[in-house]
């Protein structure tokens, strides 16, 4: 098959990414049940689960999932905590991967992206081949499975991604995106939350087809632009760009005190006007972030870092300042004094256009 007349868009999807990483790591957890997520703490643990294995969710447990839920559905699970630095690590490399096969790459989380392939994937056979390809090569380099979408848009191919999990390759050929659809539960639509899955029901709208039936009319009147937007997207119209993902890795800035300091209250004075200023950039620049750094030299040129990583990407200032003033917090004993503070966020990611559905979906 030959489906050049327009876009090839895919989107790849790590299998239970974190879990699969652990699993690589100590390959002892093969074939178990593994969650990982906050202490479970014999049942009265706070906090949820982040991620787990294909095989815990066969006992209903699933992400977001208070972890004491998922200690009862599933007690003999292996519990782990979340090793976030581990999995950017091999994030970076999937993501680097991914890149080097597409004409255009945007990155949607740490274990997502779509690829825009419509050139790439002429020097190939077909989509399926370059998609197979890209299996490959991930499961070679870094023993990991993923499941990837391949259709015209970007709303279909992430459709696409989540029907066969795991190892899933679906291809939906562009004279069938509506067919394809059709069938599928309206909340198969990224941002279809169920809030927004008990309003279309109530209209009497269940599946995508349904939904692509409507008077687009009547669809703006409930739902406003949101209405336009799922109409697009269940009827195959939806044309969105894949957007190179932006090549800054992080944002921060230092700052060199004129004289040594020991006086921890200028200290803060300092580190209060850096995290302004980075926090104004990571606004303007329209960035989320999931860590925040800090660097600290004191007078004699040792220089440390400390960075510490929250699991939800936010664009807080209260965030950034907390974290900030509790790395800073260790070298406040420290006799010596200091000379130069520095402030950064990394793990960055875009404020998406998918942002405003998912708010509205909460
Ligand atoms: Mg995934």
């Amino acid at each position: 098959m030959k489906s050049l007349m327009g876009r090839v868009i895919f989107h790849v999807d790590m299998d239970s990414f974190f879990a699969s990483v652990e699993k690589r790591k100590n390959p002892a957890l093969e074939g178990l049940p593994v969650i990982i997520g906050a202490d479970p703490k014999g049942g009265k643990g706070r906090g949820v689960v982040s991620t787990c294995s294909y095989e815990a969710r066969k006992f209903g447990v699933h992400s977001a999932q208070p972890i004491s839920k998922a200690y009862k559905l599933c007690p003999h699970a292996v519990f782990l905590p979340v090793n976030m630095e581990l999995y950017q690590k091999v994030s970076e490399r999937v993501m680097a991967l991914l890149r080097s096969f597409s004409d255009r790459f945007e990155q949607v989380s740490i274990d997502e992206a779509f690829l825009d392939v419509s050139e790439k994937v002429k020097q190939y056979t077909s989509p399926q081949q370059l998609a197979e390809r890209i299996k490959d090569e991930i499961r070679r380099k870094e023993g990991l499975s993923c499941s990837i979408g391949v259709a015209p848009n970007k709303s279909a191919a992430k459709i696409a991604s989540s029907l066969r999990k795991p190892d899933g390759l679906t291809v939906v050929n562009p004279e069938k995106v509506k067919e394809f659809l059709n069938p599928l539960p309206a909340s198969k639509i990224s941002g279809v939350g169920r809030k927004m899955q008990e309003r279309l029901a109530s209209l009497g709208i269940k599946t995508i087809g349904q939904l692509a039936r409507q008077p687009l009319d009547k669809l703006t009147e409930h739902f406003g632009r949101w209405g336009l937007r799922l109409w697009e997207v269940a009827n195959g119209l939806e044309e969105d760009e894949v957007e190179d993902s932006y090549p800054i890795k992080s944002l921060g800035t230092e700052h060199t005190f004129e004289e040594d300091v020991g006086d921890w209250a200028v200290v803060e004075d300092c580190l209060n006007s850096l995290v302004e200023k980075v926090h104004r950039r990571v606004l303007e620049e329209g960035f989320l972030f999931r860590t925040v750094g800090v660097k600290i030299r004191f007078e004699d040129f040792e220089t440390f870092t400390r960075s510490k990583s929250r699991q939800i990407p936010t664009n807080q200032k209260e965030v950034l300042h907390e974290y900030a003033e509790l790395l800073l917090k260790e070298f406040k004993d420290d006799s010596r004094k200091l000379r130069l503070i520095g402030v950064k966020v990394s793990n960055l990611q875009k404020v998406g256009k998918t942002r405003n559905l998912l708010e509205w979906s909460r």
